[in-house]
């Protein structure tokens, strides 16, 4: 037995000398085939023609590891939409086979800051990562050219190093920045068609998330196939109006069990500002019970939640989150995380989760 010992660690030792003594050498092949897949892929092309919803961001405004702040990726054929862009969501685009270069527009569904502040990092690799001339649109009602000044004024000095540094072919000067494209925000029951294009067509519609005015969610119809994006809101009579008989509705949720939980541990720190919001917040969020409501009343066929809040750190809380909603709709639920998706493929009525 011995005799086979001494081998067995001779083999290991040696396995031990070669990687240390090829550590660097082995770690850049790595690095080099992990960037070039990670460049050539385009989880657009690979899918069918259709309606598809990936989460670039499942979270709201507090740090969750596996929630980047809020972002829903729309695309329609070859064409990508963004509802929002939170905190990290632009970062995790590439990894989800969405090259930031790819963007087509955004839509914004409100100015809360955890909605718009992944915009700015966004706008600038979609210039550069698609050699853009022409800034990239942004969607949203009134107030939306207020943000998109506000950026296109912190990032100014940004682009002309960049076009200095790496020429206009590569960074057309006149492809920097944001373009709003700003509508009143729609009257109760009535909605805005704020793009038709190449069979997509993008529906703007009032919510209720007060004293946030204005705020709005998107219905988004192509090809037969049908998403609508709560936004920010409240449990909203007037979004199911424009979600009735919906596909598939991405809809924000609050645990008001858990936010509580929250405000208390900032009470027990004597942290009165944060148990002051964690008291507030309830009021202009909808929990996860009412959301389920909505599907059931809509009769939608697949309910993905996001602007998950509180973030859920323990296994355990997925299921407080969701408590009372089988009850509420028998339909299939997806709790979202980064890089959830679902598909609509056209010509069809499934709904796949990938
Ligand atoms: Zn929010
Ligand atoms: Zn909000």
């Amino acid at each position: 037995m011995q005799r086979l010992w001494l081998p067995i660690l001779l083999v290991v030792v040696g396995i031990g000398l070669v990687l240390t003594f090829f550590q660097g050498a082995i770690a850049k092949r790595i690095m080099r085939a992990g960037l070039e897949r990670a460049q050539a892929a385009d989880s657009i092309a690979e899918r069918p023609d259709g309606l598809h919803v990936v989460l670039c961001g499942a979270g709201g405004p507090l740090p969750d590891p596996v929630r980047s702040g809020p972002c829903v990726a729309v695309i329609a054929g070859q064409r990508v939409f963004l509802v929002d862009v939170g905190s990290g969501a632009a970062r995790r685009l590439p990894r989800l086979g969405i090259q930031p270069g790819r963007v087509d527009g955004v839509f914004l569904t409100h100015f809360h800051s955890d909605h718009i502040d992944g915009l700015g990092g966004l706008g600038l690799q979609r210039w550069v990562g698609g050699t853009h001339k022409l800034p990239l649109p942004v969607y949203g009602a009134e107030g939306v050219s207020e943000v998109t000044g506000g950026l296109n004024q912190a990032y100014r000095l940004d682009a002309v190093y960049r076009t200095a540094h790496h020429g206009p072919e590569v960074v057309p000067p006149t492809g920097a920045g944001f373009h709003p494209v700003s509508f009143p925000e729609p009257a109760e029951g009535e909605g805005t068609v704020v793009l038709e294009d190449e069979g997509l067509r993008v529906t703007m519609f009032r919510v209720e998330h007060p004293p946030v005015v204005p705020a709005v969610g998107y219905r988004f119809d192509y090809r037969g196939r049908s998403v609508v994006v709560s936004g920010d809101t409240n449990q909203s009579t007037n979004l199911e109006r424009f979600a009735e008989g919906v596909d598939l509705l991405v809809h924000e949720a609050l645990s008001p069990e858990l936010i509580a939980i929250v405000g208390e541990a900032a009470a027990a720190n004597g942290l009165s500002a944060i148990e002051k919001i964690a008291g507030d917040v309830p009021t202009y969020h909808a929990t996860p019970v009412q959301v389920a409501e909505t599907a059931a009343a809509v009769g939608a066929g697949h309910l993905l939640y996001y602007h998950v809040v509180p973030p859920l750190p323990v296994p355990g809380l997925a299921s407080v989150f969701l408590e009372g909603v089988p009850e509420a709709y028998d339909g299939p639920v997806t709790l979202g995380e980064d890089g959830t998706a679902i598909s609509l493929p056209a010509g069809s009525d499934r709904i796949l989760v990938e």
